[in-house]
């Protein structure tokens, strides 16, 4: 199997889920690596990844989703509960313009006071006070999804008016495993499946960037993996290859109500090497310093060629994330692995057929 698979990946073909399963449970590391290389080297210089510095600010923990995973949620009303000022945003924003950082990722919980037109208000407020200086990610697409329903506004209209008051990026983000099974078990509330496909598009009709992301390490199962990574290569087909990017990154287990174990950092390698192969029409693997600090770089050996240096983000800290803000020695760990860290500017919007 592994040879036919080699062939294949040599000629440029699409790897069947099945071969990607025979992958996750018969090929050696070294095999990984080297497969994973081949589809990395058609879209990224081989001896060379790239990088930027980013914050992820939580506007608001205030959240009705109840998913059991999370550590980060209050409910409306409960002691605790909050939501910044646009005052406040900008002083975070400003503490990591000081870093050399230049995006953010403004995330949030579903918090039922906060409709679709505060959103616009804080967006064109940022926009307004710093330009093309900062790039921020405005909603993930599961609260894009909540803020256009509490709004009472569909979708493709919702993106239309987020676009017009400065957002470029609404990311792929709270998207964890896109399977239903996984959502029944860990978060009925939050969305179904079907319909954060349908925001997705919406949003990237209306010229509005997005991504893919996956979280791994719950109690998912190898099927339930292997639906989110077909369904998301189906969907990046459907729309010409509007997806810039996909991340990936582990479950942080502490104090969340769901609890369990921590998934190691072997299991996390093998499966970015297997989405880098299996997802050959997306351009960038990111791996992820957040949740795997240094040990996230040997994924550009798997297939990974971009990552963040995270300065904070509460979601992920609250569930047992730790940050370092020694830069230098995360790129070592680049370095280390043979790869050349070049900072970059953040992606342009790709168009639906770019
Ligand atoms: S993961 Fe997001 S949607 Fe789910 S409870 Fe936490 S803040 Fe709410």
């Amino acid at each position: 199997m592994l040879e036919l698979i080699r062939a294949k990946v040599e000629r440029g073909e699409r790897i069947l889920v099945d071969e990607a399963v025979w992958l996750h449970e018969h090929a050696d590391d070294a095999a990984l690596r080297g497969l994973s290389a081949k589809v990395r080297a058609r879209f990224s210089p081989p001896d060379q990844a790239t990088y930027l510095i980013m914050a992820i600010v939580n506007t608001t923990n205030v959240c009705v989703a109840k998913c059991d995973y999370c550590a980060f949620y209050v409910l409306p009303k409960q002691p605790g509960g909050y939501l910044l000022t646009v005052d406040e945003l900008k002083a975070r924003v400003d503490k990591l313009l000081g870093f050399g950082g230049t995006v953010v990722g403004f995330n949030g919980g579903f918090n039922p006071d906060v409709r679709l037109e505060e959103f616009e208000v804080i967006f064109r407020e940022l926009r307004q006070s710093y330009g093309d200086r900062l790039e921020f990610y405005g909603l993930t697409i599961a609260e894009f999804m909540y803020a256009c329903k509490v709004s009472k506004v569909p979708y493709l209209e919702g993106a239309r008016r987020l676009k017009a008051a400065g957002l470029r990026w609404i990311t792929g983000g709270g998207a964890e495993v896109l399977a239903d099974a996984f959502r029944k078990r860990h978060s009925p509330l939050k969305y179904r499946v079907d319909d954060f496909y349908d925001a997705q598009r919406a949003v990237i009709e209306a010229g509005v960037g997005s991504t893919a992301t996956m979280v791994i390490g719950f109690d998912e199962t190898l099927d339930e993996r292997m639906e989110h990574l077909s369904r998301l290569r189906t969907f990046q087909d459907s729309v010409g290859g509007a997806l810039t990017s996909f991340l990936c990154w582990t479950y942080k287990p502490y104090h969340t109500s769901l609890g369990g174990k921590e998934l190691d950092t072997q299991a996390y390698l093998r499966w970015l090497a297997i989405s880098r192969i299996f997802l050959d029409n997306i351009a960038h693997i990111r791996t992820s310093v957040l949740t795997k600090n240094a040990d996230a770089l040997i994924g550009l050996a798997y297939g990974a060629d971009d990552f963040d240096l995270p300065t904070e983000d509460e979601v992920t800290e609250k569930a047992g994330a730790t940050i370092s803000l020694d830069f230098e020695r995360l790129l070592d760990a680049a370095r280390v692995q043979g790869f050349t860290p070049i900072h970059r500017e953040p992606w342009p919007v790709r168009g639906a057929t770019a």
